[in-house]
């Protein structure tokens, strides 16, 4: 760190991204990104995208913006794009974020959360989740602060489920919740159809996931106008162009080709299915899954032992260290191939 470094940015911890080695081919269950590759739409829009790169991108992004919310059945005014989900996170830790308004979000979470509050310089409150990884909704409803909810939970996959998101929402109307429904396309429940009743509400989903396009960033929030036009406020004051034309124009055409999109999710769906009956089947705990990842707990072996040893057989899975859930393993869901010889790895690993 040089000396001229501020101290806000010098104390804090960055976020720390899955490893993405590059030295050998791992079978790669450690980041949640799809095994399928983007709709052959969105390649094809990207790459006539690719001919006009000379010129900038609308920063409206009005295509892929309004099939968004064609798709969600919003207006256009309700919905912002951004580079990844991230970037729409961060945009609300920036706009509703301060010292009166702390940012409060779950112990096991999106370890993001904590960058994003320590890297705009505002406090945060971690409430711990119950003994099961379960949200306590009742742990919230007093709590003054903005509210950050990735729903289904990550690394636990857990969904929490409308109605007690919507009690969250409903209870005090002068507090933001930010609801992440980053995986709510293999399972979960979307609060989306809430923001019209609620202006306190601001959901954001990505491309990354479930449409194949990690590598694309692609993300956007959806609220009232009115939360939008905050969000573009900051957008407007930091990057226009956060998202570049390729981008936009696959995630039009990911959007447009919704039966691929469809059939991945439930080809995800139906790997995850397979995956937890067999780990069970091993004598591993699991939670219960509505995301393309599984979190998942041995009592033969540790959660380190088992990352390593996995590694070691080419297969790349996500450990964290975190003390309450360091026993655990985080597996995303690959192909059904990929799945099977990660099962066969984890039974030669138990029986060496
Ligand atoms: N929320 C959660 C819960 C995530 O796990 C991720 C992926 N790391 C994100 C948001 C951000 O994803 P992206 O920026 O790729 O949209």
């Amino acid at each position: 760190m040089s000396k001229f470094l501020t101290e806000k940015i010098n104390k804090l911890t960055p976020y720390v991204p899955g490893e993405q080695p590059k030295e050998r081919k791992y079978i790669k269950l450690n980041t949640n990104e799809s095994p399928f590759p983007p709709s052959n739409l969105a390649i094809e829009m990207a790459e006539e995208s690719a001919k006009k790169l000379m010129l900038y991108p609308d920063p409206d992004c009005k295509q892929v913006t309004c099939a968004i919310a064609e798709k969600l059945g919003v207006d256009a005014s309700q919905v912002i794009v951004t580079n990844g989900s991230d970037e729409v996170l961060n945009f609300a830790f920036m706009a509703y974020c301060d010292q009166n308004n702390p940012a409060i979000f779950p112990d096991i979470t999106y370890g993001f959360y904590k960058v994003f509050a320590e890297v705009n310089g505002v406090p945060y409150k971690e409430i711990p989740l119950k003994d099961d990884f379960t949200i306590d909704i009742n742990d919230y409803l007093n709590e003054k602060g903005v509210i950050f909810i990735a729903n289904p939970n990550a690394p636990t996959g857990i969904d929490l489920g409308v109605s007690a998101i919507e009690k969250l929402i409903a209870v005090n109307p002068d507090r933001i919740v930010v609801v992440d429904e980053a995986y709510v396309d293999f399972g979960g429940e979307s609060v989306v159809p809430l923001i019209n009743k609620y202006d306190n509400l601001l959901v954001t989903q990505t491309f990354s996931k479930s449409r194949s396009m990690a590598g694309a960033r692609l993300g956007f929030g959806v609220a009232s106008k009115c939360l939008i036009n905050d969000l573009m406020r900051i957008k407007y004051s930091t990057n226009p162009y956060n998202v570049n034309s390729m981008t936009a124009s696959a995630g039009y055409g990911a959007i447009k080709d919704d039966k691929y999109f469809i059939n991945n999710c439930k080809e995800i769906i139906k790997n995850r299915d397979y995956t937890a009956s067999e780990l069970k089947k091993l004598g591993f705990t699991l939670t219960d899954s509505s995301t393309n990842f599984i979190f998942a707990k041995s009592d033969k072996i540790g959660g380190e032992k088992l990352y390593k040893t996995l590694k070691e057989n080419g297969i790349l899975v996500r450990h964290f260290s975190k003390e309450r859930i360091s026993n655990y393993i985080r597996i995303t869901i690959g192909s059904i191939e990929e799945m099977q010889t990660f099962i066969q790895t984890v039974k030669t690993i138990l029986e060496a």
